[in-house]
């Protein structure tokens, strides 16, 4: 039996299929308890959240998108989310459990580590930073305790998607709060609170970490918040002499407190120092992010706690939108001139502009389809993100929305002139990161369907790429 259920003073609490076992730790806003699977006796990790504080601080959306965009990051640096589940007053992620501890023990036994041991880490850490950044994920608060090892000593980054929900509460109790975690590896432009890049900020973090990794100690610290501050905007880093000219060299250019001027990810990669001995990651599985189960960890409100486990929330479903290429699309539009895809169209009807195969492509829809009530936008965010917007988009619009993965129904309680409105939608994959929106009427009025078709257009603008609207404005200017 594992030590970890054996501690005499755990009374061990069933959480689902799993045994609660020893606490791991705390964070501002959960309890990581060891647990393990009563069938299997795999060791997980469970991060206990508590409901109310989520509500009462309105992060319950923020945490809806933070918790789809981690179902779908699965990297071998990446502590990976297995499955969630929620009581009437707590939530709980159900995690990879990192048996190496954090990283940073390994420095205060160590003092400080080799250069090749601590080469290899941040070229794991950059992989995985890399990864989530690609996916439209930041940590935004990458430190120490989020820096584990697994039983092989491979690092894993904990809290990704989940790092904006302390760092969003900071902001709004103002800086000083930074000092309950630890403001020595924040970006000068996050502590400038002018909004950041959180690729870049995340970037200097890296930097930071590598600092601590080689030197045993901080490049930049003072127990005077004031000073400490100063000396992060002025990035002025003395290394010790036992850094490599590679080494310096390459933290030098990220620690630039210029975040236009910082090392991008593609250019750490093509360091030299970087690049020896590197071992590229293993290749990476993809989950869909499956939204109701999102959604159901926070409508749960009528079993007792007692019960324990009130839902449970089934592991995503490797299920992807319906794919739909671009001859897909062209055949769409009827008496489409090809050459449009190479040139610009003398466009009284559509607009096609291709860069670089399909990875930038703009569609237009003749006015015969927008009659037929069929309209379409395109977005380049996850599909998850696109599908939680248009249903936040259409709810406060009066819409009551069914979902079944990547389409959704939208009833208007409001009866018009030929009976309530209802909207299908339904999300198409067109290339890797670019998806196609088709909204068509399935009953009600016409008049009203563009009406609402504006509106909802309007509310997802943020991810909406290109869509009937803008073209209609290019065209009448
Ligand atoms: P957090 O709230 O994520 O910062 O977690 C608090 C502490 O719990 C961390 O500093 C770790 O020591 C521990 N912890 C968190 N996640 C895990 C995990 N997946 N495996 C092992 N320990 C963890």
């Amino acid at each position: 039996m594992n030590k970890d259920m054996d501690s005499p003073e755990i009374r061990p609490t069933r959480i689902g299929h799993y045994e609660l076992g020893r606490l791991l730790g705390e964070g501002t806003f959960a309890k990581v308890k060891f647990a393990k699977h009563m069938k299997s006796g795999k060791g997980v990790a469970i991060k206990i959240l508590d409901k109310e504080k989520i509500f009462k601080d309105n992060l319950v959306d923020q945490i809806k998108r933070e918790i789809s965009v981690m179902k779908l990051v699965k990297h071998p640096n990446v502590v990976e989310l297995f499955e969630i589940m929620a009581s009437k007053s707590k939530i709980y992620f159900v995690l990879e459990y990192a048996s190496g501890g954090e990283l940073f023990n390994r420095i205060a036994t160590k003092k400080r580590l080799k250069e090749a041991e601590a080469r290899k880490y941040f070229q794991q850490l950059i992989n995985a930073v890399e990864f989530c950044h690609s996916r439209g994920v930041y940590h935004r608060d990458l430190k120490p305790e989020n820096l584990l090892l697994d039983s092989e000593l491979n690092l894993k980054v904990s809290d990704f998607g989940l790092s904006a929900l302390p760092q969003h509460l900071r902001q709004e109790d103002g800086l000083l709060h930074t000092t309950c975690g630890t403001p020595n590896y924040v970006a000068p432009e996050v502590i400038g609170h002018k909004g950041y890049d959180g690729a870049k900020a995340d970037i200097w973090s890296c930097g930071v970490i590598l600092f601590v990794l080689m030197a045993g100690y901080l490049p930049f610290d003072d127990s005077n918040l004031m000073y400490l501050y100063r000396k992060i905007h002025r990035a002025d880093v003395r290394f010790p002499p036992w850094f490599s000219s590679g080494a310096r060299k390459l933290i030098t250019k990220i620690l630039n407190p210029n975040p236009k001027l910082r090392m991008t990810i593609p250019q750490i990669k093509q360091d030299a120092w970087f690049q020896r001995d590197y071992k590229p990651p293993k290749a990476v599985e993809e989950n869909g992010g499956n939204l109701e189960d999102v959604n159901a960890i926070f409508t749960i409100t009528s079993i007792s706690e007692e019960e324990h486990l009130i839902s449970k929330i089934k592991d995503s479903k490797t299920s992807k939108p319906a794919f739909f290429n671009a001859f897909e699309l062209i055949s769409l539009s009827k008496g489409l001139n090809l050459s449009g895809l190479f040139e610009k169209q003398p466009v009284d009807k559509c607009l096609y502009d291709f860069h670089s195969s399909f990875s930038l492509l703009k569609i237009c829809f003749l006015s015969d389809q927008k009659i037929k009530g069929e309209l379409h936008f395109t977005s380049k965010h996850p599909v998850h993100e696109i599908i939680l917007k248009m249903e936040e988009t259409a709810k406060p619009l009066g819409f009551d929305v069914q979902r079944q993965d990547y389409k959704m129904r939208l009833h208007c309680a409001e009866t018009g002139d030929t009976g309530p409105l209802s909207v299908a939608t339904e999300v198409f994959e067109v290339a890797p990161s670019l998806y196609m929106v088709e909204v068509k009427k399935a009953g009600g009025d016409s008049l009203e369907y563009h009406r609402f078709y504006r509106n909802f257009a309007r509310g997802l603008k943020d991810i909406v790429w290109t869509n009937e609207l803008e073209l209609d404005n290019e065209l009448s200017t």
